[in-house]
């Protein structure tokens, strides 16, 4: 299970990995809320994602995965966003065991496939463990139940290896699990002496999983195991075996979930009426039925009804035996419909997840981006600006020769296809990274200490390049020039103030006259008229 396999875990503020490993499930799924509720207060996106993560698996183990769904799909959401795919992968595992609880298996695959795709390409062996855990399983209920044993045993033996004993028992469980389909396939096609093989297989590596859980405290883990191999006794008639395993049920301490206590009840009662004993069988069974019709889980109700109904004939009660065959049918109807119901669903949460993702990616690209040029904005601008601080990079602002008077002379739209042009100039040939700040003004950056030493010659570049553009295609007579304040950080000044010099260099190259580059304040002086440099106390 994930409590071993999600690299995250181990950096969690809070235990909840271990609480899920000790079967405290219920208290997992409340420290999980709050961790995200905490994560997303301080706009913390792994957090947030563990913290959806550990929600979404509390979920799959307490029994509702419609919810689980729900918190897993975010979750992923939040992994792509923080670029950590083993988030993602890890995800994608839990997503596939929630599909099959709904009963998608076809879905359910689909998302395993994509987890195993993506642990094996980052090599991530303890989230492939998990992921192919979960594929094992899609390949059992899809009716391949041969082809998951290979799988599983590679997760079991990556665990092993890891000495990871809580996600041992998971797989060791899920073995069972698997080998136990694949017997009744065989059992079903006729075979039976394979199938009494293959049975007794499962109950060995249930017990083994029986045994893992025990040592590791996963006592979730031991509970669903003690359960599944009470009924693998029963099924082989060993009645014994079976009723010790529940009574070992039975000590587990903590509170088991509802969906576990009626895998116990119907078991039991299947195991007393192979002892002989209706009225108790009876009575196990009611109470799952009941416990089932509380939770409003029709997979429950269905198992329950039909084992009640098993046992009112075997009570010769043909009238109650009867009642119940027609819940039993009713109920089948049911599940089918839900099952369908719940295929729209899950295809409507995930269209909403795509377009939500859509959406965000497209608002959060508008913000950054100039509207008329495309390239980046203010916005994106100070951004850039803020990572520099205490770095050596060089900024030039860059501003427009009389443009006034160019969209005065040529119209408007003249005057927007230049500042296209020269955005696209800027961002393609310059090799600076480049924005537009409003109006006519644009910026460059540029890092690295070579760049930053052929910062002048670039600008003056620049300059030469604008002034010797094709412009008359615009319009005829059209002449456009730029002027350019340069400054250079040696990382000892802040971002803002060296913002601030080219800004005065750039004046300075307008007050000499336009169309050149001012990149040091000796020159910015030289080339301040007489009176700007007296005003400026120089
Ligand atoms: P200087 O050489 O001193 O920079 O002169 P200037 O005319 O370029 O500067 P001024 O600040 O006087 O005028 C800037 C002009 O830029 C005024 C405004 O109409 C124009 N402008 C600002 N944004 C846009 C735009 O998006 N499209 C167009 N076509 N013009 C714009
Ligand atoms: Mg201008
Ligand atoms: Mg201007």
């Amino acid at each position: 299970m994930p409590s071993e396999l999600a690299p995250r875990r181990r950096k969690a503020p809070a235990n909840g990995w271990q609480l899920i490993a000790q079967g405290q499930i219920d208290r997992a799924f409340r420290q999980g809320k709050r961790n995200f509720a905490a994560a997303q207060a301080a706009g913390e996106v792994t957090g947030m994602a563990t913290g959806l993560m550990q929600v979404a698996w509390c979920c799959a183990l307490l029994g509702h995965p419609e919810q689980g769904l729900e918190c897993a799909l975010a979750a992923k959401r939040l992994w792509r966003r923080a670029g950590n795919e083993a988030g993602v992968a890890s995800t994608a595992a839990i997503e596939a065991f929630l599909l099959f609880e709904l009963g998608l298996s076809d879905e359910g695959s689909e998302a395993a496939e994509q987890a195993v795709t993506i642990a094996a390409r980052l090599a991530d062996f303890s989230v492939l463990a998990f992921a192919s855990c979960m594929r094992a399983i899609a390949l059992a209920l899809c009716g391949h139940a041969e082809l998951s044993i290979p799988v599983i045993r590679e997760s079991i033996r990556i665990a092993e290896q890891n000495g990871d004993k809580a996600s041992l028992c998971f797989y060791q469980l899920n073995m069972g699990f698997c080998l136990g389909r694949l017997a009744a396939g065989e059992e079903a096609a006729g075979k039976d002496g394979h199938a009494r093989d293959l049975l007794g297989r499962a109950i060995e590596v249930s017990e083994d999983a029986i045994a893992s859980a025990t040592e590791s405290g996963n006592n979730w883990c031991l509970r669903v195991a003690l359960g599944n191999v009470a009924e693998m006794y029963a099924h082989c008639g060993d009645l014994e075996r079976a009723q010790k395993r529940l009574e070992t049920w039975q000590e587990v301490p903590g509170r088991p979930g509802v969906s576990l206590k009626i895998h116990y009840l119907y078991t039991h009662s299947m195991v007393l009426m192979q002892l002989g004993q209706l009225p108790d069988a009876a009575k196990a069974a009611s109470e799952a039925l009941r416990l089932a019709n509380r939770s409003a889980q029709t997979d429950h109700q269905l198992n329950a009804a039909g084992k009640l109904a098993e046992v009112h004939e075997a009570m010769k009660d043909f009238r109650s035996a009867l009642a119940m065959h027609k819940r039993f049918h009713k109920l089948y109807v049911k599940q089918a419909g839900e099952t369908t119901q719940r295929r729209a669903k899950v295809a409507e949460i995930r269209l909403e997840t795509d377009r939500l993702r859509a959406r965000a990616d497209e608002l959060a690209n508008q913000a950054m981006r100039d509207g008329l040029t495309g390239i980046a904005n203010r916005r994106a601008f100070d951004a850039e600006l803020a990572q520099l601080d205490g770095q050596v990079f060089a900024v030039a602002m860059l501003d427009l020769d009389h443009f006034k008077a160019i969209n005065d002379r040529f119209s408007h739209m003249v005057g927007d296809e230049v500042l296209r042009r020269l955005a696209r100039g800027l961002t393609a040939h310059s090799g600076a990274w480049a924005a537009r700040l409003g109006g006519e003004e644009f910026a460059l950056l540029l890092t690295g200490e070579e760049a930053v030493r052929g910062a002048e010659r670039l600008c003056e570049r620049v300059r030469a390049g604008v002034e010797g553009l094709q412009w008359t295609e615009l319009a005829p007579d059209l002449k456009v020039t730029v002027s350019i304040g340069l400054a250079i950080g040696d990382g000892g000044k802040a971002a803002a103030d060296l913002m601030a010099v080219a800004d005065r260099r750039l004046y300075a190259a307008k007050a000499a006259g336009r169309n050149r580059v001012v990149a040091n304040d000796e020159a910015a002086v030289m080339e301040l008229p007489r009176s700007a440099r007296s005003r400026r106390g120089a």
